[in-house]
């Protein structure tokens, strides 16, 4: 059979770097023939992966991209929005798998997270879906937290407050956030020297820093290192944010759930650089014994890291600085709340940019190439 022809949109970019890192961790670059596209540099060498690949192709040829068998983009949305309605118009009929949410809530879409939703993928590739979207970030995050729960039937609803981080929001909102530390360094570098220094003196120099019209915030809109925004994406109705509305309408989605489970919460931009990290209120509909719980979620997938409820694990295990670039997903602080028995308090920590976003196109990609 002829080797299946992948084309790679966006693989210089924050997701697609981490996806062509995967790929070739885990030697997922074999047995086909890349094309790597371009908006920005046709003509130019094709990343360095162990397959022959041709001089990068520019990322509007659809002649090109009609060729493919796959594509896989991780270019952005609006990307997506220009070239897949004009490639699809021309009749291409191969697999489009995509990092951006554009098409994620289309009927003809399957958003893609294997460990939690793989029932749901091979039903829509026996129908014939070929558009395979990875999912939200967040929603995908807590998902991987939380699927053990909902297997059961465990989970009436779910609030969830999110610390999310800075790559979340871009590479340039990664790179600014590290300039606005360096900045609130810089302005209270003397002071911090100074044994004898008061916090309070420390404080109302960052403060002056985070305020000073030099103060780095073009990106971010406000500053994030030494503060947090409460606020990410567009305002949808009835008060919530877009990133807030993709909870309950995208984690149903992914699971196929009807009735639904309704999710909820507020999402707030904190200064974590790569791991998003999720404070949950889970009201189970029966009142289930802790234990019963952990080992639902131990069991979930391979990828669970279970941290026990106490301080020291807590804090070597269920944090940022601990899980960036990992692929385990820190679930913790699990304890049974205040408000009654069915209500359960978990916290989780995953890697946006790994299950957040590449992880899954990555996954998806080399079972379609695996069935074929
Ligand atoms: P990004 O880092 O901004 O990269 C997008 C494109 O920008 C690249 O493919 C590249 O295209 C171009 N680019 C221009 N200057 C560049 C430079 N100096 N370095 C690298 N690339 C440069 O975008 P992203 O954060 O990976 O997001 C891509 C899509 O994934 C978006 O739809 C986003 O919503 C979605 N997504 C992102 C995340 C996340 O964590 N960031 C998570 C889930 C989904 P050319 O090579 O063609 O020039």
């Amino acid at each position: 059979m002829a080797e299946q022809r992948v084309g790679f949109v966006g693989w210089r970019g924050m997701v697609g770097s981490v996806l062509l890192q995967r790929m070739q961790e885990e030697g997922d670059f074999k047995g086909f023939a890349p094309t790597f596209f371009t908006t920005s540099q046709p003509g130019g060498a094709p990343p360095q992966v162990g397959l022959e690949a041709p001089p990068l192709v520019a990322a509007d040829d659809l002649k090109v991209l009609g060729s493919q068998d796959i594509v896989v983009s991780c270019q952005g949305g609006d990307y997506t929005k220009s070239v897949h309605p004009r490639l699809r118009a021309a009749g291409w009929r191969g697999y489009w798998i995509d990092a951006a949410s554009t098409l994620r809530m289309e009927p003809g879409a399957v958003i893609v997270l294997d460990p939690v939703n793989q029932p749901v993928i091979d039903a829509a590739l026996a129908r014939g879906v070929r558009d395979l979207i990875g999912g939200n970030c967040t929603v995908s995050l807590m998902l991987m937290a939380l699927v053990g729960l909902y297997r059961r039937g465990w989970v009436e609803w779910v609030s969830s407050m999110t610390y999310q981080a800075a790559s979340g929001a871009g590479a340039a909102q990664v790179k600014e956030l590290v300039a606005q530390m360096r900045a609130l360094g810089a302005a209270a570098a003397a002071e911090l020297d100074d044994p004898a220094t008061s916090a309070l003196l420390l404080e109302r120099k960052v403060h002056a820093e985070l305020g000073a019209p030099r103060f780095p915030t073009q990106h971010l809109g406000a500053p994030l290192a030494g503060s947090l925004i409460p606020w990410i994406d567009k305002a949808v109705d009835e008060g919530q944010t877009r990133e807030e509305w993709k909870g309950h309408a995208e984690s149903n989605k992914i699971l196929g759930l009807s009735p639904e489970v309704p999710v909820d919460g507020l999402c707030v931009r904190v200064g974590a650089l790569r791991c998003h990290s999720q404070g949950l209120t889970v009201k189970l509909r029966q009142d289930v014994p802790l234990p019963d719980i952990e080992a639902a979620i131990a069991q979930s997938h391979p990828w669970i890291r279970l941290v026990p409820n106490e301080p020291r694990l807590t804090r070597e295990r269920l944090t940022p600085a601990t899980l960036s670039g990992s692929l385990e997903i820190g679930v913790g602080r699990l304890h049974k709340l205040k408000l009654g028995p069915g209500y359960l308090g978990v916290f989780t920590v995953g890697d946006q940019l790994l299950w957040g976003a590449a992880e899954p196109l990555r996954r998806v990609l080399v079972q379609l190439l695996e069935r074929q």
